[in-house]
């Protein structure tokens, strides 16, 4: 296990030197400077020994650019990374004491199962015995002994994550670090696996870098989550910290299925009261919500309302409801979601335990009108 500390990491691709790796295509919006373009932008993270932190972020917002100078595979434009106080912005990757899992596998085709998680221990001259030990140890925790023999071409894709996996932790390195090792296998198989990373985490003693655009991903397996936009950190925090008090609407619009609903208000402040105002409604909020506003001594204030879908209520049409026409009904099993237009605009109710309340979706007829309130201590309100 190791700590690693990320301080003020940059990384600016120049715009005309040829590309070590295909970039992959983003919806990112990154900075562009005379340098070039910047991917990573001011990074800071401190990882504790054993830590499992993932970098979460939409397509080409430079989280696998990150992970790859922590590897060693991209170099640092600015900053420093250390491992266990030691700076390795000029270590050789595989003088760093960390594992990569990409993607892609990356198995060698005509070595055995064996002799792909034999090689990197070949390449330390680690003795015969030690190795065997390790390789079967790591099949053993894999559930792949029966497969050592086989070659890659004879395995499943869930077989073959396994296998890359095995050849990085039978090195024993303090660092493990993944570049979406999901991502290219079926929904069924990716949510086995997951399971497989938590026990995995379980059992061996190293620190986790793990990159993922999936937030399920991200919330199940993260001690700790940070959150990347364009290059830029948006919000480090526990998956609860980051689903309970999203720090921008970015990040409350990207963390949570189905998406947050989002409206545009008007913050009041009444004396010592606060209240949001919104189509024609007004809900009283805290005023602990509201110490932006207070912080600032005025008495009104545009905002962006967010309310989770699970906390929105079904209510009676009145002066604290919003009116609107169900669209589309979506039936989950034990829950139901709504979507809901009002004025144009979709909002996404969740009806749970639909045996019990009695408003089954038969109840709920597409077309027919529906209003839905919100308690004040449920919403978020962002600065527009
Ligand atoms: P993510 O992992 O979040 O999808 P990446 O770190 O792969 O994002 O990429 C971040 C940005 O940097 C993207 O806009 C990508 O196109 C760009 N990029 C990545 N690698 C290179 C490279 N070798 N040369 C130039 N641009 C790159």
């Amino acid at each position: 296990m190791a700590q690693v500390s990320i301080k003020h990491v940059e990384k600016v691709y120049p715009a005309s030197t040829g590309r070590r790796h295909k970039p992959k295509k983003g919806n990112a919006n990154l900075k562009v400077t005379e340098e070039g373009v910047l991917a990573v932008e001011d990074f800071n993270l401190e990882i504790a020994d054993g830590e499992f932190i993932v970098l979460v972020g939409p397509s080409g917002c430079g989280k696998s650019t990150m992970l790859r100078m922590v590897a060693g595979l991209e170099e640092i434009s600015r900053g420093e990374i250390y491992i266990d106080d030691r700076l390795v912005n000029d270590v050789q990757p595989r003088d760093r004491d960390i594992a990569m899992v990409f993607q892609n596998y990356a198995l060698y085709p005509h070595k055995t199962v064996r002799g792909n998680m034999e090689y990197p221990l070949k390449l330390r001259k680690v003795p015969k015995d030690e190795m065997n030990r390790r390789v079967e140890e790591a099949a053993q925790i894999l559930g792949i002994t029966a497969l050592l023999d086989r070659k890659p071409k004879a395995l499943s894709g869930g077989q073959r994550q396994r296998v890359a996996i095995g050849r990085a932790i039978v090195r024993e390195p303090k660092v493990l670090l993944m570049d979406e090792p999901l991502s290219n296998l079926d929904a069924k198989l990716r949510n086995q696996m997951r399971s497989e990373i938590i026990k995995l985490r379980q059992r061996i003693n190293t620190t986790f870098i793990y990159v993922t655009h999936d937030q399920t991903e991200a919330m199940t397996l993260g001690d700790r989550i940070v959150v990347m936009k364009d290059g830029m950190v948006q919000q480090i925090g526990t998956p609860q910290e980051v689903y309970d008090s999203p720090a921008n609407v970015f990040v409350a619009g990207f963390i949570g299925v189905p998406q947050m609903n989002f409206y545009d208000a008007r913050l009041v402040r009444d004396g010592d009261a606060y209240r949001v105002e919104l189509d024609g409604i007004s809900v009283p909020v805290s005023a602990e919500k509201c110490a932006r506003l207070a912080a600032r001594g005025v008495d009104t204030q545009d905002v962006t309302l967010g309310v989770r879908p699970e906390n929105i209520e079904l209510a009676e049409a009145g002066e604290t409801s919003l009116t609107g026409s169900v669209e589309t009904t979506e039936m989950m099993g034990s829950s139901v979601y709504l979507h809901v237009s009002v004025d144009g605009k979709d909002s996404i109710i969740i009806l749970q335990n639909v045996e019990e309340d009695g408003r089954r979706p038969s109840d709920i007829q597409v077309g027919s009108s529906l209003s839905f309130t919100f308690a004040g201590s449920a919403v978020h309100l962002f600065d527009k």
